[in-house]
């Protein structure tokens, strides 16, 4: 046997010398003496020495060797053979996994989940399939647009009810100036709602649409017309000055350009020079119309019509209820003063509420003296 020429090693921890024999390997590879050795934990499973003992999900102290394929729970720290991925977070032992929300479609524990109608959560992942309800928060699938009780209080759908937010360009009927349209709310049973929007849709052909309204519960849709020369109600002397107005089936900026209207309107330039103002300005904005072509066909034939517009580049919004309308009555040739003025009653400037008060005549000295009795016989009106 070779002589050893090297000196017997030394514990590592008190340096006493120890023998190949008495050595005590802890599994961090350090050699020590028995004595030294016994201050050194061992692991629950192989019984080794080892200065770094890791506690397990099974409250057992096992040395890095051991633990070998077992994972370290990122919540409480032990370590376990069963760690879960959680969806946003680390990897968890069964224990806290069980702190999570499981996905109701992949079934994997998750840091966030979010409702999903009548289905219990899902998480982040499997949030991609699903849209929020149109009204509240919860999660539905892509092709549905409410939940279950949000949809409760809504319509069903229809291809032939627009959106809500739809607007149409106008599209004018009848001769105007004004233009007034109808918005109705309709309240459908459900069970016959199809069958409503179909005849609804059928019946008005290009006279206006259906638009979605959420604010018709249970069921319905709102009914919109497309501006009409349409007189909804009216009082008696208003339904008598329009009637006079349809008989002359003219414009009636044409009527104030004629011979007849040259002799009714007793402000007859101011009248004229405003009505030029004030068409530019609807023509400016709906200069597309069917409406504006005809009276730029009607109106661009009459020369003293063509001379005002193109002498001026005036625009007028509206009429101060102020500024009387002077006017000999059409149907009586009594003079008169009218103020005239013309308001939304609803937002969507699609029902107006024209008013003309009558008033005693205030306009320009009158040139000829009035047909005496013609005038007596008014009186009564
Ligand atoms: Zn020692
Ligand atoms: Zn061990
Ligand atoms: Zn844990
Ligand atoms: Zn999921
Ligand atoms: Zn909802």
């Amino acid at each position: 046997m070779p002589a050893s020429t090297l000196a017997d090693p030394l514990c590592e921890d008190c340096s006493h010398p120890i023998t190949a024999a008495t050595a005590v390997s802890t599994v961090e590879g350090e050699k020590l003496c028995s004595d030294c050795a016994a201050e050194v934990p061992r692991c629950d499973e192989c019984a080794a020495h080892t200065r770094e003992p890791r506690v397990t999900v099974h409250e057992t102290y096992l040395c890095s060797q051991c633990l070998i394929g077992w994972q370290r729970c990122t919540d409480c720290d032990r370590y376990t053979r069963e760690a879960t991925a959680i969806v946003g977070g680390g990897d968890a032992c069964e224990q806290c996994g069980d702190n999570y929300d499981s996905c109701a479609d992949c079934g994997n524990r998750a840091t966030d989940t979010y409702a999903v109608d009548s289905r219990g959560r899902v998480c982040d992942n499997c949030q991609e399939d699903y849209r929020e309800c149109a009204d509240c928060y919860t999660l539905v699938p892509r092709e549905e647009t409410y939940c279950e009780s949000c949809g409760d209080n809504h319509n069903p759908s229809h291809s032939r009810v627009h959106d809500w937010s739809y607007k149409p360009t106008p599209r004018f009927h009848g001769e105007g100036p004004l233009f007034l349209g109808l918005e109705l709310e309709i309240k459908i049973p459900r069970g016959v709602f199809t069958e409503a929007v179909d005849t609804a849709v059928d019946d008005l052909g290009k006279a206006g649409y259906l638009k979605e309204d959420s604010s018709i519960r249970p069921c319905g849709f709102e009914l919109v017309t497309h501006p009409v020369w349409n007189l909804l109600a009216c009082n008696d002397s208003f339904g008598a000055a329009t009637a006079v107005l349809s008989e002359s089936e003219q414009l009636v900026p044409a009527w104030l350009f004629s011979p007849r209207g040259k002799t009714l309107f007793l402000d007859w330039l101011g009248e004229a020079t405003h009505t030029v103002a004030s068409h530019k300005t609807i023509l400016g904005r709906y200069r597309d119309s069917e409406q504006a072509r005809h009276f730029m066909q009607i109106l661009g034939q009459n020369p003293e019509f063509v001379r005002l517009w193109t002498s001026s580049i005036r625009v007028a919004y509206g009429r101060n209820t102020s500024d009387l309308l002077h006017l000999l009555d059409p149907a009586t040739d009594e003079p008169a003063s009218y103020s005239l003025s013309i308001s939304n009653v609803t937002q969507t400037e699609h029902v107006l509420l024209v008013t003309v008060i009558r008033k005693p005549y205030s306009g320009p000295p009158l040139q000829h003296p009035l047909p005496s009795s013609r005038h007596a016989s008014t009186t009564r009106r």
